[in-house]
């Protein structure tokens, strides 16, 4: 999939060496840039950071949030395509809603109506991650070959605890937790423990997010 990206952006993460820049459609990385910063960083470039993009309201320093249209919850991801600018009100009442879930929930009327139709929603998330099914776009996700980048790491430092914990969901769900998140070029931004968990048990395919359009850079030795 290609994330959503601005015709010209320039971006170097505080504190950090590396940078980002779009050209041609593509966002490059180079150097370490935190994912999550740069992706927020991103988001605010493309909708802007003065209004709430489901209420209108004005947005300030102490209300301004990125609300995760599909919640992180379900396997929501942090990137453009994902995120929208809005207040803390609306994100508060958004919850574990996904964004189109959150647009019935507010035509509901009544207190009991709303409470009614937010359990629904959450049982029917809840019942799709229980059986392996991320609630994103399906247009996000594909099986990813693992073995390809497997060979090119060994993850250090790791907590045997969260291994075990991956270990225990994927046992239940025949899915792990969350997404990997993948570059163009196959760089991993996210799952780290995703990978060991593969490499252990020798699995092939993972369910990831693979940034088409996003390239890391990599120095050359
Ligand atoms: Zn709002």
């Amino acid at each position: 999939m290609n994330i959503r990206l601005p015709k010209r952006y320039f971006y170097r993460d505080r504190g950090q060496n590396g940078y980002a820049y779009v050209s041609h459609n593509k966002l490059f990385i180079k150097g370490y840039v935190n994912f999550e910063n740069l992706m927020y960083n991103l988001t605010y470039t493309l909708y802007g950071y003065r209004y709430c993009l489901y209420c209108n309201n004005e947005l300030n320093n102490k209300t301004r949030t990125l609300d995760h249209m599909y919640p992180r919850t379900w396997g929501g991801i942090s990137i453009p395509n994902n995120l929208i600018p809005c207040c803390k009100a609306c994100n508060q009442k958004k919850k574990d809603m996904t964004e189109s879930q959150f647009e019935v929930w507010n035509s509901k009327i009544t207190p009991n109506q709303k409470d009614a139709f937010y359990q629904a929603c959450i049982n029917e998330n809840a019942w799709l991650m229980d059986n392996g099914i991320f609630v994103v776009d399906d247009n996000w996700v594909s099986k990813y070959n693992v073995t390809k980048i497997l060979k090119y790491f060994s993850f250090k430092g790791l907590k045997e605890s969260r291994i075990k914990e991956i270990e225990e969901y994927f046992n239940l769900h025949k899915q792990y937790p969350e997404l990997l998140i993948v570059s163009g070029n196959n760089w991993i931004f996210k799952g780290k423990y995703i990978l060991e968990h593969a490499k252990r048990h020798k699995i092939t395919f993972v369910t990831a997010v693979v940034l088409s359009n996003v390239i890391v850079i990599k120095d050359s030795p």
